[in-house]
């Protein structure tokens, strides 16, 4: 099976816990800091590789129509279904049945639970038709208990149940055979859809206890302003490309060409899960010697991340220098100058504090201490998990 595209977000609700705080804006579009709640959501869904993205709208969707018009999606298609009456959740999704992929992630669009999608959605859903990503909490109460089994829901009780426990984070892997038959009109997934599934025993969980805010609830709507920004601030993670992530074998340019340095996977989703932007920087000088082009380099890259996220990572961002100073005059992107993490922390915000290099050269190190961050010789001793573990453990 192909990697998950396809994020579906419930964007269409009242909000009507929150007052008159909606009357004029539908809750996605709360601001939060200096811009709206959703742009953060779709900032983390398109930064991890998911291009295919469906808005189910419906309470001041005109709204909604004019924030993704002036939203810099990165190439992502946005797409928005509108419901002409409040269809519920699961009604909403029926409603844009012939929009939906085979299998598809569902989320609130009230909620910042802050999961690794691509790990979440990695494997295969069969026999299960829907995975709920389950929040562990001091007190359920204010939500409803969700219990586990080997990994199956067990029970989705009502609220009320006090003490520590799972609740629903409101992200879900479905297949689109779990609401098929739900037929045009009013469903609650919640309630109609999930009770069903669970009785079938076709409904999987997966604990987290990452992040996890919903901007419904008013003194979570306060605490947001402060704490969706900050989390948004993220320290950037610079890796080489040829002798760290893969061999070093002289002008890669393919992917019959690359073999992966044990542990390249697992240390990039390591650097996902620990809240880094990751971002390849390489110099490519093979494209100035005219032994390959950009595009076979894009092309390349293109793979890498599609293997990276079938392996439940992603990269953010590739740049590459093209130049060689035998062919080019003076660039400042081919390291050790700093011009590709300069570029990179150009399109993806980043904090300089906590961020570093992984290379295998001098001019690696130089180009990192030149930005003002440390660099870390890797040589292949070891595997490239173990070795960023020691260093974002520090
Ligand atoms: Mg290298």
């Amino acid at each position: 099976m192909d990697t998950t595209r396809q994020v579906v977000i419930l964007v269409g609700g009242r909000g009507t816990r929150l007052g008159n705080l909606t009357d004029e804006n539908p809750k996605p579009l709360l601001p939060v800091g200096d811009r709206p709640f959703l742009s953060y959501l779709l900032d983390t869904i398109i930064r991890q590789g998911f291009d295919k993205i469906v808005l189910l709208a419906g309470y001041r969707s005109a709204q909604i129509a004019d924030f993704v018009a002036a939203y810099d999606a990165h190439g992502a298609d946005i797409r928005i279904v509108t419901e002409t009456e409040p269809l519920g959740t699961g009604g909403a999704l029926y409603n844009a049945l012939d929009q939906l992929d085979q299998q598809f992630i569902l989320m609130n669009g009230d909620t910042l639970f802050d999961i690794n999608l691509n790990a979440f959605a990695a494997p295969q859903l069969a026999p299960a038709l829907c995975r709920l990503a389950l929040r562990t909490v001091d007190d359920t109460s204010r939500y409803g208990r969700v219990t586990l089994q080997h990994g199956h829901v067990n029970s989705m009780a009502e609220k009320g149940v006090a003490g520590e426990g799972l609740i629903n984070g409101g992200i879900y892997l479905l297949d689109k055979a779990a609401i098929a038959g739900i037929g045009a009109g009013f469903c609650s997934l919640e309630n109609e859809v999930f009770p069903e599934l669970l009785a079938q025993g076709r409904l999987t969980g997966l604990e987290y206890s990452n992040f996890f805010l919903d901007i419904g609830i008013p003194v979570d709507y306060d605490l947001a302003q402060t704490a969706i920004p900050a989390l948004a601030d993220r320290p950037a993670a610079f890796l080489d490309r040829d002798g760290v992530i893969n061999e070093d074998s002289n002008y890669a340019h393919r992917p019959d060409q690359i073999r992966w340095i044990p542990g390249a996977f697992e240390a990039v989703r390591l650097l996902n899960d620990s809240g880094y932007n990751v971002f390849v920087v390489t110099n490519q000088a093979g494209i100035a010697r005219g032994m390959y082009d950009a595009l076979a380099v894009n092309q390349l890259h293109d793979w890498m991340q599609q293997e990276f996220r079938r392996h439940g990572a992603h990269i953010d961002g590739f740049h590459f220098c093209p130049h060689h100073p035998e062919f080019d005059t003076a660039c400042d992107c081919r390291k050790p100058e700093p011009g590709m993490l300069i570029a990179a922390t150009a399109a993806m915000p980043s904090r300089l504090q906590g961020s570093f290099l992984i290379g295998d050269k001098d001019s690696d190190i130089q180009a990192a201490n030149r930005f003002g961050i440390p660099g870390h010789s890797f040589q292949g001793d070891e595997n490239l998990r173990d070795f960023v573990a020691r260093i974002i453990e520090k």
